[in-house]
């Protein structure tokens, strides 16, 4: 039996019921394969089985009290998974889907898109099952208050830097960083995606959404196309898909749907970005509002989705950005999306595409942006947050603009040319897992068994 195969059953029988990791883990060991092959030396250092081993779990409880008076126990979490290139580095999720699984599935692909940046930064991520739906102002505070009293003993600017993620938006941070303060003393960066009055970077907030789309710009640029006058299919409602909207219309892409938990909205004249702000930036409320704004739009509840997939992938469009969660895009959604002529597809969300659905869409041969690649951006951006905290310096948009698209173009680079010396030219999946896991592994025998 092949090393996958071994690795992933030794897996289930170390780490059991963790299925999203366990599929993170094999797309990625089985893109090594042609590396490997040609490069005994990763298997003589053991670095498959080091590699899939965080290097610490931390589990923890957070008690909290309500609105009502009442006590509420929640799981935090914060892995940290692999400090070979730098301090571990990846975002905190609040969402009541968060298990221990879905934590080291994100910390996994975490350690690889950090590498595909070039920046020094490490992988991990972490989070909790506390649902932020619902909840008031106060209970978030008490909430993110509750998480850092545990948290921060974990964590540093040297050590390891959470951001955001779903759940964690500018808020959440302010109220974790004001606890981190209170605790510590210490006003450092400790966490990104910072208010821009208190250490944050222009342009994070932005950084992903927009990124996501400067990597498709890349791809379509190599197929002699661009974003230009393409219509294009959104999933999520949130930081990512708001920055992904912004920055299609920027370059002339026409966007025409959107969608939150609760369903999806189809405008084919075009998704409305200030209605969108105002519904889930302000309001923090369901999409199906958005129709009360613009009739001429559709919108279509989940309990109406087709049964093997999702609305927003069904529509007839050229490009398609997911930014909302892992395994939104399923196989019929491949197929569909395929059929209605989408021919690029760049990942924000992570591990958005489920393992049939990646297949399709590599067989197919269009240009597929995997999400560790495609939204790399955004913690690209935070590790620029890092450098102006440490160097106590506050750098202009346009600053942080250019060098985000020099990163994004540099991490399309990185993953086509490995692509290419694997003689599979047009596999930016292979290509960004050989690439992310090559500097990783390289970093990890310089520094000795540990
Ligand atoms: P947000 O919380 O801002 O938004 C998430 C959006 O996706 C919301 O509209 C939410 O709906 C929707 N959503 C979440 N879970 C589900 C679900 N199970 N089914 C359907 N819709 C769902 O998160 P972000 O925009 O920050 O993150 C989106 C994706 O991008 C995630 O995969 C995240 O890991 C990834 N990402 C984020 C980065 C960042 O910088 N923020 C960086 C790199 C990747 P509702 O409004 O109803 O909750």
């Amino acid at each position: 039996m092949s090393y996958v195969h071994d690795t992933i059953v030794q897996l289930q029988k170390s780490s059991p019921a963790q299925t999203e990791f366990y599929q993170a883990a094999e797309e990625v060991l089985d893109s090594l394969r042609p590396l490997l092959e040609l490069n005994p030396r990763y298997h003589q250092h053991k670095i498959i089985e080091r590699i899939v081993e965080p290097e610490r779990q931390i589990l923890f409880r957070v008690c909290w009290v309500d609105d009502r008076g009442e006590v509420q126990v929640n799981k935090g979490y914060r892995i940290q998974f692999n400090s070979a290139l730098g301090p571990y580095k990846g975002g905190l999720r609040f969402h009541r889907s968060v298990n221990a699984s879905v934590i080291k599935f994100l910390g996994f692909e975490q350690i690889f898109k950090n590498a595909l940046t070039g920046l020094p930064i490490g992988g991990g991520k972490g989070g909790s099952n506390f649902d932020p739906k619902g909840k008031s102002d106060a209970e978030i505070m008490r909430f993110c208050q509750a998480f850092m009293t545990e948290l921060h003993r974990h964590i540093g600017p040297t050590t390891d830097v959470p951001a955001g993620d779903i759940g964690v938006g500018g808020r959440e941070i302010g109220y974790l960083y004001g606890q981190y303060k209170r605790l510590t003393t210490r006003h450092e960066g400790v966490l990104t995606g910072k208010g821009l009055d208190w250490g944050g970077s222009l342009g994070r907030k932005e950084a992903t959404g927009y990124g996501a789309v400067y990597f498709a710009q890349n791809m379509l640029k190599s197929l002699g196309e661009d974003i230009d006058g393409k219509t294009c299919l959104v999933s999520g409602a949130g930081n990512v898909a708001i920055y992904t909207i912004e920055k299609l219309y920027q370059l002339g892409g026409l966007p025409i749907t959107c969608s939150d938990s609760q369903g999806a909205v189809y405008h084919p004249q075009g998704i409305n970005l200030d209605t969108l702000k105002l519904i889930k930036e302000t309001r923090r409320s369901s999409l199906r509002e958005y129709v009360e704004h613009h009739p001429e739009a559709t919108y279509v509840d989940v309990e109406s989705y087709p049964e093997d997939g999702h609305a927003v992938w069904r529509y007839k469009a050229h490009l398609a950005f997911p930014s909302a969660t892992q395994n939104e895009l399923t196989e019929a959604d491949a197929l569909a999306l395929l059929g209605n002529g989408v021919f690029c597809i760049s990942e924000g969300s992570n591990m958005a595409s489920t393992a049939s659905a990646v297949d399709q869409i590599l067989q197919a041969g269009i240009a597929y942006g995997p999400g560790k690649a495609a939204n790399a951006g955004g913690v690209a951006t935070s590790q620029l947050e890092m450098a102006q905290n440490s160097s106590m310096q506050q750098w202009t948009i346009e600053k942080v603009d250019k060098k985000l698209m020099s990163i994004m173009h540099d991490i399309h680079h990185r993953c086509a040319s490995t692509a290419e010396e694997f003689d599979q030219p047009h596999n930016l999946v292979l290509g960004a897992n050989i690439a992310g896991f090559r500097k990783v592994a390289d970093a990890m025998i310089d520094q000795g068994v540990y």
